[in-house]
Formats: C-alpha cells, structure tokens, sequence
C-alpha cells in the first residue's frame, strides 16, 4: 500500500513503460554549456536517476547556432557531441532511469547576436534584434531539429522534448505578437502552427516509432495576443497526430509579466489548465498522456492533482534539485524526509541568469555532485554548534550525518533563526517546510539539540568540545535615528516575530529583503495570504480562462491594501535592485499593486509622534514629513558572535558561519552552503 497510488503508478508509452509519473522537467544548470562539465552532468542525472525518478529531461541544448541562447551555449549539432553526451546516457542507464534531450531553439530569447526569429521584432527581454528568417532558413531551422534529435538517439537518449513554450522560437511563429509573416509561415493559424507540426512529424521519421518524442506546448501564453484556446487545441491535436508521445504543458512566456514559479505561486496553481487540455482531448476521443507541471514540490500535491483527473504526469524540477530522492522517499513512505523546494529561485534560477552555475539554496550538493560529499569521517570528533538557524542547521545535520557526535544549542524555544520571521511573510509559506525538513534531518542524524539554551563560553569551553561552530546570527542594525525610542518606532522582528500590534499608516526604514518582507506583511490582512488562494491569486495577477480571452490575461485585480505603506531607503534609484534576479520585479509589482510608495534618496532627520522626517540629498534639502503611525525600522543587520573572543582565549578552536562570518548581503543560500562545506571539511 502506498499513500501515492497514482504518482506511483506506471505509465505505459506502448513500446516502452515508465515507473512512475515523475518527469523531471528540464531546467538549465550551466553544466550544459562547454565540455568541461560533462562528468559533473553526468553525476547529477544519475543521482537523480538513483533517486527513481520515472523520466528526467536535460537542460536545453541548442540545435544550431542561431539557436543559442546565449554565445557558446550546449548544442549538439555533430556526431562529436553526440559522443561526448553518451557519458551523460550511460551513467542513467546505469542507475536504471531514463532520459531524454531537450531541444532548445530560443528565437528572439537568444542573448547573442545570431538570433533568428520569424519577425524581426526584438524581444523586450534581449538586446539583440533578431534576423528575420527566409522560407528556406525556416527550412534549415527544421532540418537542425531534426538532426539533433537523430543525434540524442544516437547519443542513447531515451527521447527528445520538443521545446515549443515559454516563448521561445517555435512559440514565436505561433502568434500574432511575434509573426507578421504573410507567407505560408504566417497569417492564418494553420500557416503559423506549420512549423510545430512539421517538427514534430519530421522528428519522428526520422527517430522512429519506439522514441519519447514529448512536445512542451504553450498551454497558456500569458501575455496579450497570446494564443486563444481552440488555437492550443488545435495544435495539442496536430502534434499528437504527427506523432508526439506525451504533451508537456508550457506557462506563460518569459516576457510574461505573470510570476508562473515563484514561492509566492500557490502550489499546482496551473493544473487546471492541463485538466481543461485533457478534457477537451478525452470528449474527442484523443488520449495522449499530457504533462502538467509549476509548483510541485511535494509528493502529496502531485498525488492529488493525478487524483484529479488533471494530466497523466506531473513534471517536478527543481523539487529534483532540492531533493535527488523525492521519488524513492515517496515511494517508501518516508515523504516527511523530502527536502522541499521552497520555490525561492535564488540558488537555481538566479545563478542561471547570473551566467553561474545552477545548485539549490536548500540542497548546495546540488550541481556539486562530484565535488561536495558529505563521506564518513575518518575519526569521529565532538562539535558544539551554536545556534539553529539555517547555517547552524546545516552544519550540524551534515557533521552528524559524516558520523560526528554534534551538540547544536539555541537559545530560542524553536529551531529556525530568521526562517522564522521568513515564514510569517504572505507568499513565503514554503519556508516553513525547510524547518520541517531540518527538524527530521536532526532526529535522524541523532544530533543533540538543546533548545531555549544560551550557551556561553565558559560551559563549553568546560566541555572539552574539539570545535566550535557559531552561527550566533545576526543582530538589528541600529540606524541611529533621533526618536527611534518613541513608542510608535518597532523593529522588523516586534512585528514579524512578536506579532507587535502596527497602526494604518506606516513607514518602512530600510528596503532590503526583509523592509520588502514587512511591506509585504503589512499590506496584507491578518491570516490571509494570495498563495493559499488559487482564486485570489489569479485575480490578483489577472490570469484568467484562456477558454474565455486570447493568453489567458485579464486586468489584474488586487485586493484592498490593508496599511497605506511608504517604503524608504537612502540610496537613490529603484528600491528592490538587490533583490533576486528572477523575483525582484514580482515583490516591485506586488507591493506596487498595493499602493506602496516607495521612495529612495532620502535622510532619515527624526521620528516625532506625527511620523518620519526626510530630506532629501547630499544638502538634506526639502523637508518632508511622513506621516504615519508606526515606522518599522528595517535597516539591515551586524554579526553577533561575542563568543568568538573568550572561546578562543580558551583555546578552543572556533568557526564562523553564516551572519555570525558576515552579516553583509546575508542570506540563507550562503548560510545552508557554508555550513555544510565546513561541515564536510572538518
Ligand atoms: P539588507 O538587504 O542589507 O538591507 C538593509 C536596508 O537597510 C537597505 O535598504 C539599506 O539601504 C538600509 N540601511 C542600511 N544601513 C542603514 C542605516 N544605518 N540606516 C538606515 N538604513 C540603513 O538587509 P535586510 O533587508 O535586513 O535583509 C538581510 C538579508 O536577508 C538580505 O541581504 C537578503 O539576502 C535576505 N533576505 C532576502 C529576501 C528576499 O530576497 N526576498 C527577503 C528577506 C531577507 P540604504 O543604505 O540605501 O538606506
Ligand atoms: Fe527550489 Fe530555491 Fe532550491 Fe531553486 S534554489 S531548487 S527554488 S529551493
């Protein structure tokens, strides 16, 4: 018996039959791009592999140059590469799983100057204009799938995915937005789907009948002019004829002003789509499994949305880098081991756009396969580690884990640090779940933990420790403000933590991500959260029935705010520009949809009952008074670490982590990361 009946479930594909219904969708980790990595690639689909996933999918590998998207981005084009990819293939197969390449064409996405596209219409999201290709360069753009795919067979891909979403290159000749062609590629909607059909009919002469040929279709486009839905139908159904063995649902292109991934996305939230898809095949009488996919990150999500009726299978990525094991866990019934996804982006999808490699704020072995092993120590020590935060967790689970004997001390009733001002946040509820993840990994690990206990220097200098680890954390930074002692002043950790009563008009100092946090805390009515309304969220954001309107896009419609919020900071220039690459303009629109005025350049003069009094400028000119009721001061954090000295007077030997090392740009990515390399060093 298992509680996972249909995740579990095998699916049969007719010449071949998949274990389950976990596809791991592709996600682009860098290891992709230039030879260099291929051991590493290879190390990391086999982990997953092991771990029992049914199906794994690579990142995008191009199949030409006017397909990068970026200089020098994975393609494989020749029988040379195709070589190179059989480390990839053999080291799955090995482990038991299956694979199958993707076929990125980017289009006008390319960051590179090749860029091909069927309009020369520059995308709002590249610098580079694209070329407008000729009948025969479409020609050859279809000829270079083709040859890849023949290639990723001869590779000993299990299959290929057809990348036609997100709009990339296929997506493009599909609508309107991008394609003002008037030849036999443009115009009428049977003209503009030619290209996915040609592909896809094309791609399975050429692979044959016994090789997964999924099709990743833009199910809802999520920008203006998008396709309708009879449109999607239509060609669901085009490409299933031509000989597609699954259909993956695509949301949203990346231009889309939508957040699709994000943590603040409730979970699932786009299974109705796929659900609508599969409805509308099955009353025809067409039954190609479909895919759905956004915002499944655990096993009993997927459970349900199968349940449902929604898809066939549900498609899980990063959940994958979080945790190589999802499936097996599940399988043993042991999902309460799982390291979730929290959805944060900041680890994986922030270092890809940042041109680093991809890992997991949650999970840093990810991508590090080869490099980072937490093997038995060769002798087992005792460590004191104090503080239980995200760095100290990590550090004392992954020390335990190698054999050590850990005593981890934290003066709080509960493990969790700032993960748990973090959690309190509308649309950061996932964070939740790394603490839930921790709090098994230190049973299971056998770590001592010792909660509501300060530890001072010289009880654990008593205990003859062979190390120290402190992950103190980090203290509010004092901004210094002149009556920042009034009562109407709170600091974030009175109003996330203590849940301090704050009145109807406030004003934020300090919009780093946690002033971003309490701006977001305070909009919003107490107990409710967007996130864990599907309803509310898609009015919120203006997604809509692409049944009813072209894209799925509608007005959005947010909710009253809850306080009038002004939101401040000394630098001049937009606020929020350190925040995540991928998310920084999702927390900029949520906040911006509830009114709040934010402001930068100014000086903080004094806080007076009536409120907050800038001026603004190097000649703290024009004085202005905000009005408001509480200020919350936000203003960052410095390290604390007063064990540090006497510890080491002691003659004990002391490491720093975390925002105890260095309190500047903390966040929990490097927290987890630091604490588990030191862990695995020591
Ligand atoms: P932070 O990002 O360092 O931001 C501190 C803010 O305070 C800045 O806006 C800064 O801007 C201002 N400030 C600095 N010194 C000040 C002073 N003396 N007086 C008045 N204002 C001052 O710190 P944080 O917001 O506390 O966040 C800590 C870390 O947690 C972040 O770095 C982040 O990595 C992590 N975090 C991230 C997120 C997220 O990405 N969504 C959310 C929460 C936390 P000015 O100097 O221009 O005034
Ligand atoms: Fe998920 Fe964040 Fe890890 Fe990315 S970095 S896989 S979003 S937990």
């Amino acid at each position: 018996m298992t509680a996972y009946p249909h995740l579990l479930a095998p699916l049969d594909l007719g010449f071949t039959t998949l274990p389950n219904r976990v596809l791991m969708g592709s996600m682009h980790t860098g290891l992709e791009d230039g030879r260099k990595h291929f051991a590493a690639l290879a190390a990391f689909f086999a982990e997953r592999a092991r771990g029992g996933v049914g199906l794994m999918v690579t990142g995008g590998f191009a199949p030409n140059i006017e397909g990068w998207a970026k200089p020098f981005a994975g393609t494989l084009a020749t029988s040379g590469a195709a070589r190179r990819h059989k480390e990839v293939t053999d080291a799955v197969h090995a482990e038991g799983g299956r694979i199958a390449l993707q076929i990125l064409h980017t289009g006008r996405y390319g960051y590179q100057p090749l860029c091909v596209a069927p309009s020369r219409l520059q995308s709002p999201i590249s610098p580079f204009a694209p070329r407008e290709l000729s009948a025969r360069g479409i020609e050859r753009q279809i000829r270079a799938f083709v040859r890849c795919a023949k290639l990723a067979r001869e590779a000993g891909y299990d299959g290929v995915e057809v990348m036609g979403s997100e709009g990339y290159f296929i997506n493009q000749f599909l609508v309107t937005h991008t394609n003002k062609r008037t030849d036999e590629w443009g115009g009428a909607y049977e003209n503009r789907m030619r290209l996915p059909v040609e592909i896809v009919q094309r791609v399975r002469e050429a692979v044959g009948p016994d090789f997964i040929l999924i099709y990743r279709l833009s199910m809802l486009d999520l920008i203006p002019d998008g396709s309708s839905w009879d449109e999607v139908v239509t060609l669901a159904k085009a490409v299933a004829r031509a000989g597609a063995t699954l259909i993956n649902t695509g949301i949203g292109w990346h231009e889309a002003r939508i957040p699709t991934i994000a943590t603040s996305v409730p979970r699932g939230a786009f299974a109705w789509v796929t659900k609508k898809m599969r409805d509308t095949l099955s009353a025809e009488g067409l039954t190609i499994p479909l895919v759905t996919t956004n915002r499944i990150n655990t096993p009993e999500v997927g459970e349900q949305i199968l349940a449902d009726g929604c898809a066939d299978m549900v498609s899980l990525a990063r959940p994958l880098l979080a945790d190589p094991d999802f499936v097996r866990k599940a399988r043993e019934g042991r999902a309460a081991d799982i390291n979730t996804c929290i959805a944060c982006n900041q680890a994986c999808l922030d270092h890809t756009f940042k041109n680093q490699l991809a890992s997991c704020l949650v999970n840093p072995r990810a991508g590090h396969e080869t490099t980072l092993l937490l093997r038995p120590a060769p002798a087992s020590k005792r460590y004191a580690v104090v503080g239980a935060g995200p760095a100290g967790l990590a550090a004392a689970t992954a020390l335990a884990e190698r054999g050590h004997e850990v005593h981890l001390y934290e003066a709080a009733a509960q493990i969790g640090g700032q993960f748990n001002m973090a959690k309190k946040v509308p649309g950061k509820e996932e964070f939740s779940e790394t603490l839930r993840y921790f709090g098994r990994r230190l049973e299971a690990t056998g770590v001592v933990l010792h909660l509501a206990t300060r530890a001072d220097a010289h009880t654990l200098a008593a205990q003859r420790f062979d190390a120290v680890l402190l992950a103190t954390g980090v203290t509010a930074r004092d901004p210094k403000i002149p009556g920042q002692d009034g009562p109407n002043v709170l600091s974030y950790i009175d109003v996330l933590l203590h849940g301090k009563p704050v009145g109807e008009r406030v004003a934020i100092v300090g919009a780093g991500g946690i002033g971003f946090d309490v701006a977001e805390f305070l909009v919003t009515p107490p107990g409710r959260s967007p996130t864990l309304d599907l309803h509310e969220w898609m009015a919120e954001w203006g997604v809509a029935d692409p049944g009813a309107v072209r894209g799925g896009v509608v007005r959005a419609q947010p909710a009253a705010p809850a306080r009038r919020v002004t939101l401040l900071q000394r630098k001049a220039g937009k606020l929020g520009k350190g925040l995540g690459k991928t998310t920084g303009w999702i927390h900029r629109a949520a906040l911006q949809m509830k009114q709040v005025e934010m402001i930068g350049g100014v000086n903080y003069e004094r806080i007076t009952p009536q409120g907050l009094f800038v001026t603004y400028g190097e000649q703290r000119k024009d004085g202005q008074l905000i009005e408001c009721d509480t200020v919350v001061l936000c203003a960052g954090q410095e390290p604390l670490r007063e064990l540090e000295a006497p510890l080491r007077a002691a003659g004990i030997a002391v490491h720093l982590i975390g925002g105890a090392h260095e309190a500047a740009e903390l966040d929990a990515k490097r927290a987890i990361d630091q604490g588990t390399r030191l862990a695995a060093s020591l």
